[in-house]
């Protein structure tokens, strides 16, 4: 029995020729991530153990992104012991305020992920650089902390799901469409400790950034990972990031999946997730009768220049709906000075939008923006829990960059074709 891609790359930092579903093996990490929520936790966990030196400063990264810059004084605590750390170890990859973006679209940009890696964070959506072909998934900080010291954890070796894409995505529709649709479909424990193997024709229309946010949301399904094929486009995306040798993993042609799934990319519209499961998904269209009071455009999801590009496209000579208010946060430092140059940043100023430096931010109900009891917010981002973003009673409408800027004209939830 062949192996899936997830199992090939896990099978090598094993040290072993073939791995099975539902095997625990031990693995060597190419890098460790934790955040400014997680790694406080880890590095408590790390010095407890009696650790006293990291396994390689150059594949720890550390990314200030949650409540940074500081909200309160217990943020600025936790930013501060990681510091510490990080400046203790001399670690290479530590990204503070004026440095930092959120981490899962930082990583991708700085080319600290490669294709054929292994990487593991103490953050649920570590599964975002699965687009890349890379194996990677969010952990605890007790991991992350025994994998600072050790360059290793144990996994249990995942089943597969296939995902077949065929067809090309029509105008407006994006990865996060696709996402939303398949969650959508398989509910979100419908890949529960399974890989999301993408696969098919359909792939190579998929640009970097569609892919990103797919891989991102497989956790919202329940997956381990959610992962690509190496094609040209990841090549041409790690061309000039990623400056060492890596690897392109394929699926052996016998290997066994759980279930095939069939989506026909251009079969998908615009799509939004209710609340307050990203599987309550709709069509945007049928939105028209729930107004809204806030849009917010980032995060690891969709915080990046496509999405900035995408937002800016919508947004361009019109203004937000009376009632509407509009949070913009590129994902990076980088995408903020590139949405400078090409006068997105005056787009979104002039539609009535206020623009966040980097951050996580109200993706987890940090701050900049908190909703009251009774307000909605179409979101960008990934989770639409009770609560997830202020007050038990707001809600929250996962959509795409383009329905959400479009959402915020119209003062309802929008397709972008019928502004
Ligand atoms: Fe987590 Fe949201 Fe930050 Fe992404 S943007 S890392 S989902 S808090």
């Amino acid at each position: 029995m062949g192996m899936t891609m997830t199992q090939k790359i896990l099978a090598r930092h094993a040290g072993l020729d073939t791995v099975r579903a539902g095997q625990l093996i031990q693995a060597k990490l190419d890098l460790v991530l934790g955040n400014d929520i997680t790694t406080p936790v880890a590095i408590n966990e790390f010095e407890a153990a009696g650790f006293d030196k990291v396994f390689d400063k150059s594949r720890i990264a550390m990314v200030m992104d949650h409540f940074t810059p500081n909200k309160d004084i217990k943020a600025a605590a936790q930013c501060k012991q990681c510091r510490q750390f990080a400046r203790k170890f001399d670690i290479d990859h530590y990204y503070d305020v004026g440095e930092m973006g959120v981490e899962h679209a930082l990583l991708p940009e700085k080319g600290l992920v490669a294709p054929g890696e292994a990487v593991i964070g103490a953050d649920s959506h570590t599964c975002t650089y699965g687009a890349l072909g890379a194996f990677s998934t969010g952990v605890g900080s007790t991991d992350m902390g025994a994998a600072m010291a050790t360059g290793q954890t144990w996994f249990k070796v995942p089943s597969a799901i296939r995902v077949e894409l065929t067809g090309t995505l029509r105008p407006w529709v994006s990865g996060k469409d696709v996402i939303l649709s398949l969650i959508g479909m398989i509910g979100v424990d419908g890949a529960l400790y399974q890989s999301l193997e993408f696969t098919g024709p359909g792939v190579a229309s998929l640009t970097m950034a569609d892919r990103l946010t797919i891989s991102n949301m497989a956790v919202e399904a329940g997956a381990k990972n959610g992962i690509f094929p190496v094609d040209d486009v990841t090549r041409a995306y790690v061309a000039g990031r990623v400056d060492r040798p890596w690897v392109a993993d394929e699926a052996d042609p016998d290997a066994e999946y759980t279930r095939t799934i069939h989506m026909d990319l251009s079969q998908i519209d615009c799509t939004v997730a209710y609340p307050h499961l990203p599987e309550n998904a709709h069509p945007a269209r049928e939105g028209a009768d729930i107004a809204i009071h806030q849009i917010v455009i980032g995060s690891c999801t969709n915080g990046r220049l496509e999405d900035m590009a995408a937002a800016a496209e919508i947004l361009r000579g019109r203004h937000l709906a009376r009632d509407v208010r509009g949070i913009v946060i590129p994902a990076t430092m980088a995408v903020y000075r590139e949405c400078m140059k090409r006068g997105y940043t005056d787009i979104f100023l002039d539609a009535g939008c206020i623009i966040s430096t980097p951050t996580c931010g109200p993706c987890l109900g940090g701050y900049m923006g908190i909703l009251a009891a009774g307000e909605r917010c179409v979101s960008t981002t990934n989770r639409n829990f009770v609560g997830r973003m202020g007050h038990v009673d707001s809600e929250i409408y996962l959509a795409s960059p383009a329905v959400a800027a479009a959402s915020g004209v119209a003062g309802h939830i929008c397709h972008p074709s019928d502004l």
